[in-house]
This record gives C-alpha cells, sequence and structure tokens, in this order.
C-alpha cells in the first residue's frame, strides 16, 4: 500500500517529465539552436543504426557524440540544437537518392536522431548516411518489409542477447554482419550491463561501478556503441530491440528492484535507464518514455511471412513468486499472477487471432518452456522466467492454440544458453502433444567463454523430454524463413576471451510449415571433441551444479 502512494507521488513528478520528454521528442528545445555546427572531432563516433522496418519505411538512428565517454552523459556535446540531414539511396555511392530530410538533435534526448523514413519501396535494400555541419557519418545498411499480403521470398535474421562488454568480445557480431543474406537482427535483452562488470580481458565497464543515473547510463552504452563489431551489425542490417532486466537493474520486476534501493529512488532511476535506452536504440518515437513508462510491446509484420509479437515480461510483470531463485510454492501457479499484466496477454491473444502470418513469432527474453531443475535432489523451477509465471505460461499458450495459429514460435534468451525446445500445454502428461516450438540464444559474451555439452547427456533432458538441444558456448541463432520452413542454425564462438576466434555451427534444427516439433538436421562436433560419455553419478551432480551456476541470480554471472 505504502509502494501504491509513493508511486502515485512519483508519477506527478515523473508525468511532468513525461509531458517535457514528448516536447522535447517533437524536436523542441530549451537550447538554442546551433546553425553551422562545427566539431572538435568526428561527432559520429556512435555510428549508426536502422530499426523497426515496414514495408514503405524503417527507422534511422544515429546520436552526436564526439566524446561518448564524457563522464557528464553529454557526449561532449554542447547544449545546443543541431540540425541533422539524413539521406536514403538505392545504392552505397549515394548516386540515386530516393528520400531526405532534417531532424533536430537536441540535448534533452541526448542528441540522439530517431528519423522515421515512409514512402520507400516494400522487400528493397536501401542505403543511408547522415549529415552534422560538415560531418558525414559512415553509412549504414537496411532494408523494407516485404508488401504486406506478400509471403514469398526468404527471411533470414539473427536473434541475438545479453552482450556483456567485459566478459567477452563481440565477435558473433562481426561474423552476423558478414551473412550476405541478413535481413533482420532480433535483439531480446540485456544491452548493457548495469553492474560493475564481470571478467579479466582488458574490457572494463565504464564507469567501473554500478551505474544509476541518466549520465551514468549514457556513458555505459557509450562504451558499448562503441565497439566496432557491434557497429557493424547495427550498420549491416535493421534491428527489433526489446530490453530485459540489465537495462536498468538486475532482476527487477515492475517497480521492485532486485536489491534493497528505496522505491523512490529505484523509480528515478528507472525513468533515467528508459531514457537513455531510447536515445541509444533505433525505435520509432512513440517508445519515447514517458517519466518510468516506455512503450515496448508491438508488433512488427513481415508481409504476410511472419509476424514478431514482441512482448515486455518487465514492467508489468507481478514480483517474483516464492522469494526468486529456484521454487515450486503454490504462488507460481497463481492464476492471479501475471508476467506480461493481463492488458498485454489480451492484446497478444488478440494479436494471434488477428494475425495472418505464416510464422508467428512470439519475441521475448526469459526461457518459455517448462524446465524442471534438479536443486538439492528436489525438481524446481525458475522464478525469474515463464516457469515462476505458470499461469500466464499456460494462459498464453492456450491462447495460440485457441487461435488456430500456423507456426507458433517462441524466440527467448536470458539464460546464456543456447537451446531448442518443443512446447506443450501440459508438461506432466506424458502423451501431451506439442503445441509450438523454442529458440532461446545464447549470449553475445555474458558468462564468459563457457564450454559445450554433448546432447543428450546432461541429466535435464532426462526430466525434461521436451528440451531437445542445449549448449553452454557464447553465439547467436540464424533463422532462415520461407513459407514452407524455418531452419535454425546454432552459432557458436569458440572462445570470447581472445579478440579473434572461430565461430561454427553446431546445431541446426528444422521447422516444416503446419508441422508441430523441432527436426534436428545437423549436430556438429563439440568444441572440444570430446566424445559424449556416460555420466556418473557424480558427474551427474556437477554438472546439474555446472547449470545452475549459468543461471544463478548472482550479478556477476547473472543473466
Ligand atoms: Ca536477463
Ligand atoms: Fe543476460
Amino acid at each position: 500500500m505504502a509502494q501504491h502512494i509513493t508511486r502515485r507521488r512519483l508519477l506527478s513528478t515523473a508525468g511532468a517529465t513525461g509531458a517535457w520528454l514528448a516536447w522535447a521528442a517533437a524536436g523542441n528545445s530549451a537550447h538554442p539552436a546551433w546553425a553551422s555546427p562545427g566539431f572538435p572531432s568526428d561527432p559520429f563516433t556512435l555510428g549508426v543504426a536502422s530499426g523497426e522496418p515496414r514495408a514503405d519505411g524503417v527507422v534511422l538512428w544515429t546520436k552526436l557524440a564526439p566524446e561518448p565517454l564524457a563522464a557528464d552523459g553529454s557526449g561532449g556535446m554542447p547544449s545546443r540544437v543541431v540540425p541533422v540531414q539524413w539521406e536514403v539511396a538505392t545504392d552505397p555511392a549515394f548516386r540515386n537518392v530516393v528520400a531526405r530530410g532534417t531532424e533536430r538533435a537536441t540535448p534533452e534526448l541526448g542528441h540522439s536522431v530517431h528519423a522515421e523514413v515512409a514512402g520507400l519501396e516494400p522487400a528493397r535494400e536501401y542505403h543511408y548516411r547522415f549529415r552534422a555541419g560538415p560531418e558525414v557519418s559512415p553509412v549504414g545498411r537496411t532494408r523494407t518489409a516485404p508488401p504486406e499480403d506478400s509471403d514469398d521470398g526468404t527471411l533470414t535474421f539473427a536473434l541475438a542477447c545479453c552482450q556483456n562488454y567485459a566478459a567477452g568480445h563481440f565477435t558473433a557480431y562481426e561474423h552476423m554482419a558478414a551473412q550476405e543474406d541478413l535481413d533482420l537482427v532480433v535483439f531480446v535483452g540485456d544491452y548493457i550491463y548495469e553492474g560493475p562488470g564481470q571478467g579479466d580481458i582488458g574490457r572494463g565497464q565504464i564507469p567501473p561501478r554500478e551505474i544509476f543515473t541518466l549520465a551514468d547510463y549514457r556513458v555505459r552504452y557509450g562504451q558499448y556503441r562503441s565497439d566496432p563489431r557491434l557497429q557493424a551489425a547495427h550498420a549491416r542490417a535493421p534491428w527489433l530491440v526489446v530490453f530485459d532486466d540489465h537495462e536498468l537493474d538486475n532482476n527487477w520486476a515492475d517497480e521492485v528492484p532486485s536489491d534493497d534501493q528505496p522505491v523512490e529512488e529505484f523509480l528515478l532511476r528507472r525513468a533515467a535507464a528508459f531514457q537513455a535506452y531510447y536515445e541509444f536504440m533505433p525505435l520509432r518515437k512513440l517508445s519515447e518514455p514517458k517519466g518510468i513508462d516506455i512503450q515496448l510491446y508491438r508488433r512488427v509484420d513481415w508481409g504476410r511471412l511472419a509476424a514478431f509479437h514482441i512482448l515486455d515480461t518487465r514492467q508489468y510483470r507481478d514480483p517474483f513468486a516464492c522469494g526468486g531463485g529456484f521454487s515450486t510454492c503454490p504462488e507460481a501457479f497463481d492464476p492471479n499472477r501475471s508476467i506480461l499484466g493481463f492488458e498485454q496477454e489480451d492484446w497478444l491473444s488478440r494479436g494471434f487471432r488477428e494475425s495472418r502470418a505464416g510464422w508467428d513469432f512470439i519475441t521475448q527474453q526469459g526461457a518459455f518452456v517448462r524446465r524442471w531443475v534438479d536443486k538439492d535432489g528436489e525438481l524446481k523451477l525458475k522464478m525469474d522466467a515463464w516457469d515462476g509465471y505458470v499461469a500466464s505460461q499456460q494462459r498464453v499458450t492456450q491462447a495460440w492454440v485457441d487461435a488456430g495459429v500456423r507456426n507458433p514460435v517462441v524466440l527467448s534468451g536470458d539464460i546464456h544458453s543456447h537451446w531448442a525446445s518443443d512446447l506443450k500445454l501440459d508438461y506432466d502428461a506424458p502423451d501431451a502433444g506439442i503445441v509450438g516450438s523454442e529458440l532461446i540464444t545464447t549470449s553475445i559474451s555474458s558468462g564468459g567463454t563457457g564450454e559445450d555439452h554433448v546432447p543428450g547427456v546432461h541429466p535435464i533432458f532426462e526430466d525434461n523430454p521436451h528440451l531437445r538441444f542445449y549448449t553452454n558456448l557464447r553465439g547467436y541463432v540464424l533463422n532462415t524463413v520461407t513459407r514452407t520452413r524455418l531452419q535454425a542454425d546454432y552459432q557458436c564462438v569458440r572462445d570470447v576471451e581472445v579478440p579473434d576466434s572461430e565461430v561454427f555451427r553446431r546445431a541446426s534444427f528444422v521447422l516444416d510449415d503446419g508441422v508441430r516439433g523441432l527436426r534436428q538436421i545437423y549436430d556438429g562436433p563439440s568444441s572440444t571433441g570430446i566424445a559424449a560419455p556416460l555420466l556418473s553419478g557424480v558427474e551427474r551432480i556437477s554438472a546439474i551444479d555446472d547449470l545452475i551456476a549459468w543461471e544463478s541470480d548472482d550479478e556477476q554471472v547473472g543473466s
């Protein structure tokens, strides 16, 4: 109750901030214009990006920051409004420019640019760049979605999450950006880590401590976004992004921080973190934060071939059941609890009913599938996952079954390991049919290099026969989608703790149109090359410990 009163009081101040931000996002500013800007050094150090593709347009992003690590969060920019021109061409030399415009980059929004381009042709590749004063940005490549009634062609998209700068090199992005047919990157959270950082490979986080203020978050994003491999992946294809917990605070839930930060301070921190997130992401202006709220759940159509139902499992969720961690207490099964909030659950059900897509991607953060984990000799569920909100898990599954969704596929991240799973309405009934599948991508770097597990021998498979594949290496999932088939290639980096390491395909699964259940078509060599041993009892226990360690709630190894 006390928390409710606090929220109302804070909302009245944050609401004022929200109105002010909306005014600022419209290009208004309390600061004077800088008609002829000049920069001491390159203002485009953060590169360029695009996102939110539609059949007729896309969002183009950049952010002016000659000094992205300036401790005051200014990016080294003066408090003046800078006109930024953008242009879109059909060729990388910009001989055939088809659209151009000007956005006002304001100090209020960290001199970020979110240009919403319309009037482009569907299913087409474009090139774009920005100009500020005499300075010209690097060139980015993007593309539009197919026409809304089209299910022809191929969609190739990468699924990624969890890029802890300090824990490893972003080698996966270099590999991803080199994929010639890459149409889209789908990023499902943990774009930054707010803690002091993990690992000791000479990539310490800036500032070298946990972050709380807008200036802190801007500097942290500035550091991450200075990574050339991450920039290359952004410049290569449009992204669809959604956050998870570490863009704000480890394991936060709605208005509840994971640590003992007072709620009022936490909500101010939440507003600061959301603003920095928006400033750095190629999102539409409708996602501009309003105080402590940001609109992130949305649907993005790729013609009639695919629909991405992008979910927000953080802002509206009930607090962790059973005190968090692993448990099976009755609260986890309480039908009055939700991981999405009931409004978003209704929106998603409606989206299932209205969808005409060949493939419906439920695109979100934590593991959706049931995973019984042996903890201290007892099978338990992870509370910071859909397993901690069992009623939501069942309602969403039932909703796509009832709606007759043609090919439901959940795309997830968060747990810093690759998984492929089949989904069921009732995981405890041995004869229950498969009603969908889930592809969980491992981290880009979080957790450090990790190690491979030979499929089939990990004890979790005995307790969860619907789980099909697991490996504890870093990487991403490359998906190739046509009307008749989806192929998911689980890409792995051999070692993220050295600057250049091999990326290899570890496994491939296929879904055929209208057919339930993943089909494994490739099982690559494990990175160790060690043949699968049968596990002894002692080895089985240590393997369980190993699994739990990677999913610990502790920040240093936290997901
Ligand atoms: Ca996470
Ligand atoms: Fe993570």
